[in-house]
């Protein structure tokens, strides 16, 4: 044996199979790892889509398993057969990808030893599922869903509510309160819409590197892949619209319309919602869904919508440039709203230019009139609503999480 193949034997991490394990109505899907110290790759999911074989759901383990891997220099052999679609992409497309674009994260290549497979699409798979988060994109693509015709191929037949790592900003335990407050509202959400909800914890977080915005999609797609036996399709929320593509080692929202399509399986193929909408078309969208009345839901920090936190109040905005806010009174609260609004809109107009959220936003404000020419005055009011902050932190007063 060679000093390289010497190498390849002692460094290679193993994947083993996929076991199943069934407790009441949570089913519990693992690989036990050797040589990593991650010694296992799970999901657990509630209720069980109809898992019958491991085959069905083995493609979920290969995302953690060859990221994990290879972000810290090591091969890795699957000992199970995987999506040979996925497997040709990941070689081909992806890995390079992320090579580039994530050169802290994943600093070499490494080897993929694993056996393709044709995956048969599952024999009840119908129709397709989506993330309910609760969230603009989240709802937004669900009411596109939903105009589709009964007997449309891509026609929503469930939603999903995922742990992959977004749960927990402060890394405070196992079980995030705020997963489990998210968690009842999707449920209250999906029992409204008359959709089954699956529920996926997992422990992916353990393996995909970096902060999770940047790999977000990578992350879903994973527990997604849980859903192959139930779905034909699973269709992601876009965060941004077609037109605003382009490589962001920040937020790999922005490079979804180039990876949903190469993660997709022979079983399973993956959709961006509402690639052409951005978010202000979005708020159009949903302004006159009684369901997103009751439960739209955007708060980064809080299970509930804080109103006072940035993406709180740039919703809240949103909402009011398209003239449907009021509408949303019982999941915001208006006063503080109305407290921040004009220093909110001097913040947008501010940093327009440098955040593409914020410059859609001003741009429409502009084109509908939402500001005119005293927009100085805003911009004004983000300025004195700064200095107010400084002042507040300096004398060790709170301020809103912002
Ligand atoms: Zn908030």
């Amino acid at each position: 044996m060679s000093g390289s193949q010497r190498s390849l034997v002692e460094t290679a991490v193993t994947i083993h199979p996929p076991s199943i394990e069934r407790n009441g109505g949570c089913t519990r899907v693992q690989c036990r790892v050797d040589g990593f110290h991650q010694d296992c790759i799970w999901f657990k999911i509630e209720p069980d889509p109809g898992i019958s074989s491991v085959e069905q759901i083995a493609d979920a383990f290969v995302l953690p398993g060859i990221l994990g891997t290879v972000a810290c220099g090591r091969d890795v052999t699957f000992g199970f057969a995987v999506s040979e679609m996925l497997l040709l992409n990941l070689r081909a497309a992806i890995l390079p990808l992320l090579l580039r674009l994530h050169p802290d994260l994943f600093p070499s290549t490494a080897t993929i030893k694993a056996e393709g497979v044709a995956r048969e699409p599952s024999a009840a798979a119908r129709g397709s599922a989506t993330g309910l988060s609760c969230g603009l994109d989240s709802l937004a693509t669900i009411a596109d869903l939903l105009k589709l015709p009964v007997s449309h191929s891509r026609r929503l037949a469930a939603t999903a509510f995922f742990d992959t790592g977004n749960h927990d900003p402060l890394h405070t335990g196992d079980t995030s309160p705020l997963f489990v407050e998210r968690t009842a509202k999707a449920r209250f959400c999906a029992a409204e819409i008359k959709l089954p909800l699956f529920v996926v914890q997992s422990n992916v977080d353990d393996w995909f590197p970096g902060a999770f915005a940047r790999l977000h999609t990578l992350r879903n797609v994973s527990a997604a892949f849980l859903l192959a036996p139930r779905v034909r399709h699973y269709v992601y929320a876009n965060a941004a619209p077609l037109w605003a593509t382009r490589c962001s080692s920040a937020d790999s929202a922005y490079l979804d319309s180039v990876l949903l399509p190469l993660l997709s399986t022979e079983a399973l193929t993956f959709h961006s919602g509402t690639p052409a909408l951005d978010s202000v078309s979005k708020a159009r969208l949903i302004a006159g869904l009684p369901v997103a009345h009751r439960h739209l839901n955007v708060c980064l920090y809080e299970g509930h919508n804080c109103s006072r936190c940035e993406k709180c109040l740039r919703r809240m905005l949103t909402l009011d440039v398209v003239g449907a806010l009021q509408a949303f009174s019982d999941v915001f609260d208006l006063e503080a709203y109305a407290d921040a609004r004009s220093w909110y809109i001097g913040y947008v107009l501010t940093y327009a230019s440098r955040q593409a959220p914020l410059q859609e936003l001003a741009d429409a404000m502009r084109a509908t009139g939402f500001v005119r020419s005293a927009d100085f005055a805003h911009r004004a009011g983000w300025w004195s609503e700064r200095a107010r902050r400084a002042l507040r932190r300096r004398c060790g007063l709170a301020v809103d999480r912002f």
